[in-house]
């Protein structure tokens, strides 16, 4: 595995895979790895030649009151558990390689950004979108594999993609959970005890509304209430969201149909966690 920390020795090193005919998968990554992480590695392995995976913490899609300095950093330990997943390169800029001085041109995909996260995080998705434009120019990977769990960001960067005719296949994975349905986060990390327990409420609030609708309920704002009244049952936990929206537009619908969006967000103390599902009637 080769680790590259500047955009030239990454550049170069893309460029030699693909003119060897390699099909170059990347999965982007802010480190703090876990097994959802190594999911879209796996998923990247199984469908393409070469794995590239970059682990950055982007400052842009930080908001001014949010973790961007405690956000976990351990890198030693991603590039063992990157490397036993036998991938090609590893790119690990730092902050001032990505953004030297005079950093002024942005990439934002307006209305989409301003839906689920980013209504609560402003900025958030302008910082994500930049940032994959920047590392997609780099890297010019075949196909890309993201999170389901970041379901609002595949959104945004399946448009990105489209809109700024990106020659890249945008992949999206499922979510992957601990044994009782918490899904992985690197912000997980975050949660004592008690708040790790309190923290099950969101994926028992979209299990709630999965029940309702194999019950046969299509209604969308009784599946959305059905929802924030499970949230409330834990007192500790805020609710930011709770919405029931087209997974590619991420506008509400009136009425649940396959394959529609229940995406919740929430604040475990001052830990954000989110999760969501897409309803399946098979
Ligand atoms: P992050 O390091 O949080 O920026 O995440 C990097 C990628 O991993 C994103 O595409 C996330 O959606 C994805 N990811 C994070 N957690 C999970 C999970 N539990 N299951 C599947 N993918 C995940």
């Amino acid at each position: 595995m080769k680790i590259c920390r500047s955009i030239e020795e990454m550049r170069a090193a893309c460029l030699d895979l693909r003119k060897a005919g390699k099909r170059l998968g990347f999965v982007p990554t802010m480190g703090a790895l876990h097994d959802g992480h190594l999911s879209l590695v796996r998923a990247a392995k199984n469908s393409c030649d070469a794995v590239a995976v970059s682990i950055f913490v982007n400052p842009t899609q930080f908001g001014a009151n949010e973790d961007l300095a405690e956000y976990p950093r351990t890198f030693d330990r991603d590039r063992e558990m990157v490397e036993k997943e036998g991938i090609a390169l590893l790119f690990a800029p730092s902050a001032k390689e990505m953004y030297p001085p005079g950093g002024t041109t942005w990439v934002t995909v307006e209305g989409l950004s301003e839906k689920l996260d980013g209504r609560s995080r402003p900025g958030h998705f302008r910082g994500v979108t930049t940032i994959i434009a920047k590392l997609f120019h780099i890297i010019e990977p075949d196909v890309a594999f993201f999170g389901q769990k970041d379901a609002a960001q595949v959104a945004v960067i399946r448009r990105m993609a489209r809109n700024l005719n990106f020659a890249v296949e945008i992949v999206a994975c499922p979510i992957v959970r601990e044994p009782d349905g918490l899904a992985m986060s690197s912000r997980n990390r975050y949660l004592n005890p008690a708040q790790r327990k309190q923290a099950l409420i969101l994926h028992r609030s979209l299990m709630r509304v999965r029940e309702l609708w194999k019950a046969g309920e299509r209604n969308a704002a009784q599946l959305a209430a059905t929802g924030k009244a499970e949230i409330k049952k834990e007192s500790r936990v805020r609710l930011d969201y709770f919405e029931i929206v087209d997974p590619d537009t991420l506008d509400a619908v009136v009425t649940a149909s396959d394959g529609t969006l229940v995406a919740v967000a929430a604040y475990v103390g001052s830990t954000r966690l989110i999760d969501n599902i897409l309803l399946q009637s098979t």
